[in-house]
């Protein structure tokens, strides 16, 4: 049953809100299916409000200013981090949310924790610490995720990790699987096309700033050539950065547009009364058949010309090899491992433990303990 607000009569209660502003389909806090470990509920926050808060004031969050989104720190100091990303998948969920009438603190609580269990060093780092595990099964930012939300973060005295509501933990558990026919609630979707709606946009962007793409390659994709179009017809006389950042931004737009009544034409045929029918249904948040080709071309482009670039690569050759030694380096010796990872590595083996040590650090972090490890290893 759902957490509700009995002691401050005064105020709407959460449910009384959410009848009036959520449409039929969305998650009502009324129904949310609980906690693992029963709480009692709070005074006037509803429990996905408390999801989200918790979620903000946890240490994997925070850490996520030091984490690699694409670009790593050395090529400069435009770009997006593991962080500000998350924050604009929040912001464009949050949009897509309240335009849908769907449930925003769900929303923004599923944005917040979407990449919480991303390693140092972006997808460089997955692929090594995945390797690393290949014979406990691997490792995956996703499942990472599921276990910060309820085993490795160690913020509460009554239960170990966020304790987390049913939706939100069966989401993040849904991103983990390979199945992903069934992503779950209309929230989840949300944050599913907005996370996608801020690479695509964001990545061109800062690329762009990072000189590793000219603008006259990347406007002979059909997204941007349109979106270029579009900017010119209303500003004749702008500057190519002006005009760059028109585009990126005239982009989000468009794709939050296409992607809003292309959304309102799949939930009025599905004709939903309650978000339990939306598990019946193939995946409802979706682009235009038209738009979703246009983003397909751009994403082919942007990992031949971008995520393939020498600069990009060679960052990534390094983190992988540093990664590695470190690994190596903490199995030999994982009495230097911290308290917490020393005791779990009884519980579950030195490799899995040196790994959900490495997957918290940050790139600096990941880089000083680099230097502690294998320099003092080679003495
Ligand atoms: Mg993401």
């Amino acid at each position: 049953m759902g957490e509700s607000n009995q002691q401050w009569p005064d105020a709407w209660s959460v449910a009384e809100r959410e009848a009036v502003l959520l449409a039929s389909y969305a998650m009502h806090s009324v129904n949310s299916r609980g906690r693992v470990y029963p709480e009692l509920p709070h005074p006037y926050r509803g429990p996905f409000q408390r999801d989200r808060d918790r979620i903000v004031h946890c240490s994997a969050y925070r850490r996520l200013s030091g984490k690699t989104q694409v670009f790593m720190g050395e090529l400069g100091d435009y770009h997006r981090t593991r962080l500000t990303h998350t924050q604009e998948v929040a912001s464009v969920a949050r949009t897509l949310a309240r335009t849908l009438r769907l449930n925003e603190d769900l929303t923004e609580a599923l944005a917040l924790a979407h990449d919480l269990g991303h390693p140092p060093f972006g997808h460089a780092g997955e692929e090594t610490l995945h390797v690393c595990l290949a014979q406990q099964g691997g490792f995956n930012h996703n499942q990472h995720g599921v276990m910060l939300l309820t085993e490795l973060e160690q913020r509460y005295p009554g239960f170990p990790g966020l304790n987390p509501t049913y939706e939100v933990l069966d989401s993040q558990r849904r991103r983990a699987s390979k199945d992903r026919s069934h992503p779950g609630l209309l929230e989840a979707q949300v944050v599913d096309a907005a996370d996608s709606i801020a690479y695509d946009t964001h990545d061109a962007d800062d690329a762009l700033e990072l000189g590793l793409l000219p603008l006259a390659e990347l406007i002979e994709i059909s997204l941007w050539k349109e979106a270029a179009t579009r900017i010119r017809a209303r500003w004749s006389n702008l500057e190519q950065r002006e005009l760059e950042r028109a585009v990126v931004h005239e982009l989000v737009d468009w794709l939050v547009s296409d992607l809003l009544e292309n959304t309102r034409r799949a939930l009025a045929q599905a004709g939903l009364r309650h978000a339990d029918e939306v598990e019946k249904h193939p995946r409802l948040v979706s682009p235009s058949e038209t738009v979703a080709q246009q983003k397909r071309e751009l994403e082919a482009f942007m990992y031949a010309r971008v995520y393939r670039h020498d600069d990009v690569l060679q960052s990534r050759r390094q983190a992988t090899a540093r990664l590695q030694a470190m690994f190596e380096a903490a199995c030999q010796r994982p009495e230097r491992l911290p308290a917490f990872y020393r005791q779990r590595a009884e519980q579950c083996g030195v490799a899995k433990a040196v790994v959900d040590w490495m997957a918290s650090l940050t790139d600096r972090g990941a880089l000083l303990a680099y230097d502690e490890l294998c320099r003092s290893s080679d003495t």
